[in-house]
């Protein structure tokens, strides 16, 4: 079977890299960028993309250039803790969460595409024009060409823009020292001013690459600001819209006005698809279900959506036509995606930030006068089963990998 995939990101990486595990052989990646550069920020890669990215033997190499994430709290804007729970391993998953500088992911990822795949498949600076596909010379085409997909295009045509939920980002990474152990994510504030911050990288002598994000609301008649990983900004512009928040653990002033490069990007998605498919033609992550960043997700689905993929193709690789295996793919992963898709726009498990900041929008004494440990438990877990990280669930699913026999 030929299998054309359209988009190097981590969805594609993933998808080429399933597909060869499988036992495909004919895989063809084609990529709009002439070269593939280290452009974007920090990324959290949960424990369910975490167990495929190790069943796809990434493991060892993702961990020297991530951070095992172990812990995250939230907190309000006078940096008072809210909740504080285990992430990972120390969450009793067996597989863990790392915090990784997105273009590290994307060149791990690629790397191996390049070693178990060659060279010669990987097509840079070819842009796939969805009205011309007669040139490519495939069984299936799967569209992972990002938020902007052209392929989409195709199963929906006249679909427009993203929709902007008026949240703005400023987003960078700053080298510095770390702080509360250097396994914490912290994400401090409400929902319409907040700030995420967590550790991407040990540089072994005490300090670390650390993301962070500051998150306003801002669609007061500004207008959305550009959607892409290069709109870039000034550190100050970015620190004057963390006004209001002081945390006595971690200096804003020092880690936003310490970044070289700021990039600025809308919280955006799409309207969930009731199909992916035309014809030979599916789509498979931010071009099938691009989602706010809520909950930290999109990459883990992109690559959910991989195995899955890759696992269809597989059980329908003796029949007549293989597109019943786009049809089975979709039929899994529409529902499972378009779930978090409508979570995450209520703000996924961030939504704990306004439940405390609405009751008690000054400094507060006991919290427990604020939010008890069980109602905040039960938005956390929630989450977790609506994207697929039970901790119960994940550990003891049967696994997603699948191979052509002979
Ligand atoms: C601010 C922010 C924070 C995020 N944080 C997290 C997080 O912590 N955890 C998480 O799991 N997810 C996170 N995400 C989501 C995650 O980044 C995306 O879901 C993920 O990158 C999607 O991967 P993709 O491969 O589908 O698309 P992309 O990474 O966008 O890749 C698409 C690729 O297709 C190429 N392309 C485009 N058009 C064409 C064409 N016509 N022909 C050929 N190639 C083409 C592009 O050049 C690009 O390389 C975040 C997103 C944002 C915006």
């Amino acid at each position: 079977m030929r299998i054309a995939v359209v988009g190097a990101g981590i969805g594609g990486s993933a998808l080429a890299l399933s597909l060869r595990a499988a036992g495909f052989r004919d895989i063809d990646l084609y990529e709009a960028a002439s070269e593939v550069r280290e452009l974007g920020v920090g990324i959290n890669v949960l424990p369910h993309a975490a167990r495929e990215l190790t069943e796809l033997g990434l493991a060892r190499e993702l961990d020297s250039v991530a951070v095992r994430t172990a812990e995250l709290s939230y907190h309000n804007r006078f940096g008072q803790q809210l909740w504080i729970e285990p992430r990972g391993i120390e969450a009793g998953y067996r597989w863990p969460q790392w915090s990784i500088h997105r273009g590290h992911l994307l060149g791990v990822l690629l790397g191996t595409v390049r070693q178990r795949i060659g060279d010669h498949r990987i097509h840079l600076g070819h842009r796939v024009d969805p009205h011309d596909l007669t040139m490519i010379d495939a069984d299936v085409i799967v569209g992972c060409d990002g938020v902007h997909s052209a392929l989409r295009q195709l199963v929906v045509p006249g679909e427009g823009a993203p929709l902007w939920n008026g949240v703005t980002m400023w987003r960078g990474v700053t080298v510095t020292d770390s702080f509360l152990g250097g396994r914490r994510m912290v994400m401090a504030g409400r929902l319409s001013r907040r700030v995420i911050v967590y550790p991407l990288r040990d540089l072994g002598d005490g300090r670390q690459l650390v993301n962070w994000v500051v998150a306003v609301r801002t669609g007061d008649g500004r207008p959305m600001p550009k959607q892409d990983w290069t709109a870039e900004t000034d550190p100050a512009e970015a620190l004057a819209e963390t006004e209001g928040i002081e945390l006595d653990f971690l200096d804003l002033r020092h880690l936003i006005g310490g970044c070289e490069s700021v990039l600025k990007y809308p919280m955006a998605d799409r309207e969930p698809i009731p199909s992916w498919r035309t014809g030979r033609v599916t789509l498979l992550g931010d071009a099938a279900h691009p989602m706010q960043p809520n909950g930290s997700n999109g990459a883990a689905q992109a690559i959910l959506d991989a195995r899955v993929l890759a696992r269809e193709l597989v059980r329908h690789a003796g029949s007549a036509t293989p597109l019943a295996a786009l049809d089975t793919y979709e039929a899994e992963r529409i529902p499972a995606t378009t779930a978090v898709v409508l979570s995450n726009r209520r703000a996924g498990p961030e939504r704990i930030l306004d439940l405390a900041a609405d009751r008690s929008p000054n400094r507060f004494e006991r919290l427990e006068d604020v939010v008890s440990a069980a109602e905040v438990g039960a938005i956390v877990e929630e989450y977790q089963r609506t994207a697929g990280f039970d901790p119960d669930v994940l550990n003891n699913r049967a696994s997603l990998h699948a191979r052509l026999e002979g």
